[in-house]
């Protein structure tokens, strides 16, 4: 009796272990350059055409600045997108981010308010076609 209960007990330490391992590993994943790419290649794809510009997305720490994304024009005339790594935890707020990153790139200096009707227009269409 006494193994079988130590043996269901180790059980359930392997599969909390194989859990966390598995999480640890999607966690780091996620927390890559490689991936905030990727999510903007697959706005383009999705969205775009592939129309949009290359653009270099990093992590960064924008704490200072208390933003969660920004996107800048380099001198060279291609964008970098800036994706704050301390508030941007969960999946739907990492997407929101990319996002509106990313219409930032679509509508930039399109008009005079960079969050004006271009832009929102921009933001629902995404909304709007999501699976
Ligand atoms: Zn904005």
């Amino acid at each position: 009796m006494r193994l079988r209960i130590n043996i269901a007990i180790s059980l359930v330490a392997l599969i909390a272990i194989c859990w966390s391992v598995r999480f640890a590993v999607a966690h780091e994943r996620r927390r890559t350059p490689e991936f905030l790419q990727a999510k903007y290649q697959e706005l383009n794809r999705t969205f775009f055409h592939n129309q949009l510009p290359p653009v270099q997305v990093d992590w960064a720490d924008l704490t200072e600045e208390n933003r969660v994304g920004k996107t800048y024009l380099k001198e060279d005339n291609s964008f970098v997108i800036l994706v704050d790594r301390d508030t941007n935890v969960r999946d739907g707020e990492l997407e929101d981010t990319v996002e509106h990153e990313t219409c930032h790139v679509v509508t930039w200096r399109q008009e005079e308010d960079p969050h004006g009707r271009r832009f929102r227009a921009c933001m629902s269409r995404i909304k709007a076609n999501k699976h």
